[in-house]
């Protein structure tokens, strides 16, 4: 304070300080479509862009309210390693680093871990919490996986992990890539229960994370748009000393090479996740989807189609089926679109008459679309042999 604001009276003063207190965060530009996205309707959409279906980073608590029946779980206390064992400092001590992270992000490490039911399907999640240290993966993120997967053997339930990190934490050195084989060995675990094991790739998912746990589930889902890969984009171009394409790294990207299963809207990830573990368990899934999920989906689909009606989008079509390929943005608009034509007669002209026809429509579904599931695996599996040979 200076001698000016000395003078103020003491009533003012607090007027002109409770003004500053307007929170300067009500609007955030959108990356993809750099439209102003009010944060209310952001948070209704949770974090889609309502003018160009960009998915923007969701919070943990956001994204696993979305995943779990009434959005309940229960959140398992993280294991107790040591803390920078190797005292270490760069330009801050590591310890002060953790503290800030925890302050900042009000969470404990850079992984949450929960169980509950989807579907009524038991199921552990590992989710990561970018804002804590970029996500990245120390001794207790190491552990953490390991205690979830053992949780995941024990209630016999389906093990999913959402990475969203820059991958090891450098800060742990060695420690932190030790975690990389230990994670595998979790996930190994889980698959020789005969436990399904699903990752949700989301922005971004780099480093020691993909190059670990993060690659080797049974089916991997991928959130639109998300940047997904080892090495950054640079480092590659000038190793290989080539010009990289335009979405190279991004889930569409991998799509088409095989890397991933299939890249889900973040408001069909539940009912995939029903679908999926249904089959791979052999187990009935309770799943009904909200009517008022469905009209939100009708709205982010449209504007998914438009991104891919944009000029880019053409122009990458065109390309590719010059190529003779399918587009990445051509097969999600299409396997969208038959998703529509399956829900549209159950769900959407859900009036008087039809009423009926949907408690009936219910009971087939989870066989039917769990048919469909399957036959869409198992085409993207082939893809994916293809490609590795
Ligand atoms: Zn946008």
């Amino acid at each position: 304070m200076n001698w000016l604001s000395n003078l103020i009276p003491p009533r003012i003063r607090s007027f002109v300080s409770e003004q500053k207190e307007v929170p300067d965060n009500l609007w955030q530009k959108c990356p993809g479509c750099e439209a102003m996205l009010f944060h209310r309707d952001l948070a209704e959409s949770h974090n889609v862009c309502y003018h160009c279906g960009h998915h923007l980073r969701l919070g943990v608590k956001e994204r696993l309210g979305l995943m779990f029946d009434e959005g309940k779980y229960e959140e398992m206390p993280l294991p107790q390693v040591a803390y920078d064992p190797l005292k270490f400092k760069d330009r801050k001590p590591y310890v002060t680093r953790i503290k800030e992270a925890q302050s900042k992000s009000g969470l404990k490490e850079a992984i949450t871990v929960v169980s509950g039911t989807m579907g009524g399907l038991p199921v552990v999640v590992a989710v990561f919490n970018f804002n804590y240290m970029g996500g990245s993966m120390g001794a207790a993120v190491g552990e953490s996986i390991v205690c979830a997967a053992e949780m995941a053997i024990e209630k016999k339930a389906a093990f999913i992990t959402i990475p969203a990190s820059g991958g090891a934490r450098m800060q742990e050195g060695m420690l932190s890539l030790i975690q990389m084989p230990r994670t595998i060995a979790a996930v190994e675990m889980v698959k020789e229960a005969m436990l399904p094991y699903i990752v949700i790739l989301t922005d971004p998912t780099t480093g020691g994370v993909s190059a670990s746990f993060a690659m080797v589930g049974d089916i991997h889902i991928a959130e639109p748009g998300a940047m997904i890969g080892f090495a950054g984009r640079r480092v590659i171009e000038e190793t290989v000393r080539e010009t990289l394409p335009e979405d190279f790294q991004t889930a569409e990207y991998l799509l088409e090479h095989g890397m991933v299963d299939m890249v889900v809207p973040r408001s069909d990830i539940k009912k995939t996740l029903v679908k999926l573990i249904s089959i791979l368990t052999g187990q009935k899934a309770t799943y009904e989807p909200d009517p008022e999920d469905t009209k939100r989906k009708d709205i982010e689909s449209t504007a998914y189609d438009k991104k891919a009606g944009s000029k880019a989008g053409r122009k990458k079509y065109k390309k590719s089926r010059k190529k003779g390929k399918r587009s990445a943005v051509a097969t999600s608009t299409e396997a969208e679109l038959k998703a529509k034509a399956a829900v549209k007669p159950k769900y959407t002209k859900a009036s008087s008459q039809a009423r009926a026809a949907q408690s009936k429509a219910k009971e087939d579904i989870t066989r039917k679309d769990a048919q469909s599931v399957k036959g869409e695996v198992m085409q993207s599996s082939k893809k994916a042999a293809s490609s590795s040979r």
